[in-house]
């Protein structure tokens, strides 16, 4: 049984970072950075097309209960149904109850990150409902019990051979390390599931208010099984997710598949509107989409931290981070990773639980660049690092007190000559007691956080004097 998304902390897992995750994630970023790289130099109106979609989300975001007022109304009227959940807890059971009025034994599940949110197969599986991962990449790790590692590839940090290790331990078999015949062997399987499920999840991609629909992307056709084949189809989405209109979603179709894979358009866009409507119709006899807010509604009241939900989940930001591609997903301690993860966690989790994730960056801004929707994520980065170190409205600051201190102290010698002076000249006569071979392997908090991974240099004044004697004609000594 897989375990629910619970948050494990940036720190903690970066000093068990398996040596194989780098390599494999490189591989496939690499692929998928020149895949965008090609499709968007044919695009002589990307940049339009960015700014366009940038000013749909914000403008969205705006008015989000307008437009989800909107789409309620079109589902219902289409014949669905639509249930607001406040919380993760409530999104689960609402699933429960529809499963348990149907008389559900299993579920096949296409590629969902809000299911993820939520721990949805490990609630369902408790309550003895079979749920199947039917997209490949999330086959897989169901398989192996662990969770996401990409957005758009949840098991790219596997290796085939890996995969086969997998298969053939989980599936009682011989598997071989070839991804044409592992492929194979996963659509035999899942083929039988979709045939007899009785209910079919899935997520969305975006949720067009104008006609109620929701629009699904993907590649392996899995998607339209699930949505399709069952009579019951379940969609649990976040309120990020609406748009306003179709012309909007012409805009976010071009930026997406070009954006996730390097593709011109993704080999399935799904859209559905209410169940089906007649009898000999292909569809679900029943629809239900379950709005998911946990916390979105809090996010909307801080107008930086809020451009976060114009993400449309390409991972773009992710293929091209240097820490994401050096320590792979699993080090961003939820289901979400690279620098959305980095800036969606800490707001979702709480700053206190997620700490640590506004400092997984080197605020290079490749992922600005990127960004589809021009979401400025350096910004929110720092943003969240000020919530963080100096606290808000909404919570206290989460640095310790010693520190905070500390940085107090040095923002008022840098700021006051005289202060550094009294400092520069202290210091290293202070810190030689900790003095060992020339470095200081060890010393007292808050610096001990410093020397528990690496010894400090020794604290000199020899920077002053070096600036007096060794650069006398550079003009004026500043420092005095
Ligand atoms: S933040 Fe931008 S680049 Fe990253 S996943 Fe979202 S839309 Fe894509």
């Amino acid at each position: 049984m897989s375990e629910p998304p619970a948050y494990i902390g940036f720190e903690e897992y970066s000093e068990h970072i398996p040596a194989s995750i780098p390599a494999a994630v490189q591989q496939a970023t690499s692929r998928f950075v020149s895949g965008r790289a090609a499709r968007v130099a044919e695009l002589p109106e990307w940049e339009q097309l960015r700014q366009a979609g940038s000013e749909i989300r914000l403008h969205t975001i705006e008015n989000m209960d307008v437009y989800l007022a909107q789409l309620e109304e079109k589902i219902l009227s289409a014949g669905g149904h639509v249930h607001w959940a406040q919380t993760a807890e409530d999104a689960n059971r609402i699933v429960l109850q529809i499963a348990k009025e149907h008389n559900v034994k299993t579920a096949v599940k296409s590629k969902s990150m809000a299911t993820e949110e939520i721990g949805l197969n490990h609630f369902l599986e408790k309550e003895n409902i079979q749920i199947i991962e039917t997209d490949l990449g999330e086959y897989i790790i169901q398989l192996a019990g662990t969770g996401p590692s990409h957005i758009i590839v949840p098991a790219v940090h596997l290796k085939k051979e890996e995969i086969a290790a997998i298969f053939s331990e989980k599936l009682d078999m011989n598997a071989p390390a070839d991804p044409i015949e592992l492929a194979r062997i996963a659509r035999e399987i899942l083929r039988e599931k979709f045939l007899t499920a009785e209910m079919g999840i899935s997520g969305g991609n975006f949720l067009v208010a104008e006609t109620g629909t929701l629009v699904m992307v993907t590649n392996e056709g899995n998607g339209r099984m699930c949505t399709t084949m069952p009579e019951l189809h379940v969609a649990v989405v976040g309120i990020d997710k609406i748009i306003p209109d179709w012309e909007s979603l012409t805009v976010f179709l071009k930026l997406l598949a070009r954006s996730a894979t390097g593709q011109k358009l993704s080999t399935y866009t799904q859209f559905i509107t209410g169940p089906r409507h007649e009898e000999g119709e292909f569809g679900p006899k029943e629809f239900h989409l379950i709005l998911l807010d946990n916390g979105r509604s809090n996010i909307l009241q801080d107008p930086i931290g809020r451009e976060v939900f114009k993400c449309i989940r390409c991972g773009a930001c992710a293929n091209v981070c240097p820490v994401y591609k050096n320590v792979g997903g699993f080090a961003y301690g939820w289901f979400i990773s690279g620098p959305i993860g980095a800036i969606l966690s800490p707001q979702m989790l709480g700053i206190k639980t997620a700490r640590e994730l506004p400092y997984a960056s080197t605020l290079c801004g490749a992922c600005a660049d990127v960004c589809p929707v021009k979401i400025p994520i350096p910004t929110i980065l720092r943003h969240l690092r000020r919530r963080v170190a100096e606290g808000d409205a909404i919570s206290l600051p989460t640095i310790p007190v010693p520190i905070r201190a500390a940085a107090g102290l040095s923002s008022l010698a840098l700021a006051h000559n005289w202060i550094y002076r009294f400092g520069a000249l202290i210091l290293p006569t202070l810190m030689s007691i900790f003095k060992r071979n020339g470095w200081i392997p060890s010393a007292p908090y808050p610096l001990s956080r410093w020397t528990k991974s690496r010894p400090l240099p020794p604290f000199t004044s020899h920077f002053r004097r070096w600036w007096k004697t060794a650069r006398p004609t550079q003009g004026k000594d500043s420092t005095r």
